[in-house]
């Protein structure tokens, strides 16, 4: 199999009503992707997701330095095309962030046609581990800017849709206000459901010391992202003084990192996200790497699910999914939870194919 012709493109698709963290502020979610056509009529679909920014750069980095890579080349040939891709031109310059990022919707792409190609969702093609469906956890009611009132009602509305499982934000300004919205949450949900908070690196290291000792008291299944993540050390001091698991990953770009990450003990739940760690390619090899130190695997979403949901029913050491329906309504096979399970995809490939007039609808570029 050859491929023929790729194309890019940027979607955003809004989110309605608009959310923010302790970082960020988002009304869209931006796909930077493209297609990939071979001359056996398989087109692959693979991209990665923005608050919609920069999702130009990224497709530019495509166009420029990727595509001309892969035209005439074996599709299945995609860890060879990855190496190419990854230590070529943009060697110099990239190795995280913008250059991951488009590598990550290539070699999705990638995988998706060796998926349809083989006739398998992409979950069996991997040797599907989990056939009973995932456990998800709902992170789509507890955003920063919810009102107390709102965020109970919402969390109160996931675990009866059947989560049993359930995240929010943290991170106001004082702390004390996330210990009260916490403590609500925490009264609201009852003792049987799984509880997460996020801090999107909101904290100092001080700050983390003394408000996730204080939180633990709410039984955290996990902390997330409590600190900025290039500092593992920092994690590393935190991950020895408290009682609530660390969990990170959707801002760390590479299996080096990850690796300093697991080896120093600094985090239990690996939350490595496909569509900036470089694609299947290298997020295979930090799950495999995981696995030997005993770490769960529990991705970010910043595909919304379409991709991982099959990565972790191929993976034994990942525990659930995160689940956020903002952009499931574009899919021909959209990522669905029933009673608090994923339930998984039928079709060939990666679930990346979008509908032709939601394609259109949302277009920008
Ligand atoms: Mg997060």
């Amino acid at each position: 199999m050859r491929i023929t012709k790729a194309e890019t493109f940027v979607l955003h698709v809004p989110i309605t009503p608009p959310i923010t963290d302790a970082i960020n502020a988002a009304t869209h979610w931006g796909l930077a992707g493209i297609r990939i056509y071979t001359d056996e009529g398989y087109v692959g679909y693979g991209y990665t997701g923005t608050c919609a920014e920069g999702d130009d750069m990224i497709v530019d980095t495509i166009e420029k330095y990727y595509v001309p890579l892969l035209i005439g080349k074996d599709p299945f040939m995609v860890r060879a095309l990855w190496d190419e891709m990854r230590y070529g031109k943009m060697h110099w310059i990239g190795r995280a962030g913008i250059t991951h990022m488009a590598l990550a919707a290539v070699d999705i792409a990638l995988w998706d046609i060796m998926a349809k190609a083989s006739n398998k969702p992409l979950w069996q093609y991997l040797g599907g581990a989990k056939s009973q469906g995932i456990k998800a956890y709902n992170t789509n009611g507890g955003w920063l800017n919810w009102s107390k009132e709102r965020l109970l009602q919402d969390v109160a509305a996931i675990v009866e849709q059947g989560f049993t499982g359930v995240k929010i934000k943290v991170g106001k300004p004082d702390p004390r206000e996330d210990y009260d919205r916490c403590k609500a949450v925490r009264q609201e949900i009852g003792d049987d459901v799984i509880f997460m908070i996020d801090v999107n690196q909101q904290w100092s290291l001080n700050t983390a010391m003394t408000w996730g000792k204080k939180l633990e008291e709410f039984d955290l299944f996990w902390l997330e992202e409590p600190l900025n993540p290039d500092d593992i050390l920092g994690h590393k001091k935190l991950a020895d003084e408290l009682n609530v698991p660390i969990a990170l990953g959707e801002h760390v770009y590479h299996k080096y990192a990850f690796r300093d990450y697991i080896h120093y003990g600094a985090v239990e739940y690996c939350q490595v996200d496909v569509t900036r760690v470089g694609g299947i390619t290298e997020w295979l090899q930090v799950a495999g790497l995981a696995a030997a130190y005993d770490v769960q695997i529990c991705p970010h979403v910043g595909d919304m699910g379409q991709i991982h949901q099959h990565l972790v029913a191929a993976t034994q050491n990942a525990t659930m999914l995160e689940y956020i329906p903002w952009i499931r309504h574009i899919f021909v096979e959209p990522a669905t939870v029933r009673n608090g399970y994923y339930a998984l995809p039928e079709m060939p490939g990666a679930s990346t194919e979008i509908i032709p007039e939601q394609f259109q609808k949302y277009r920008v570029r």
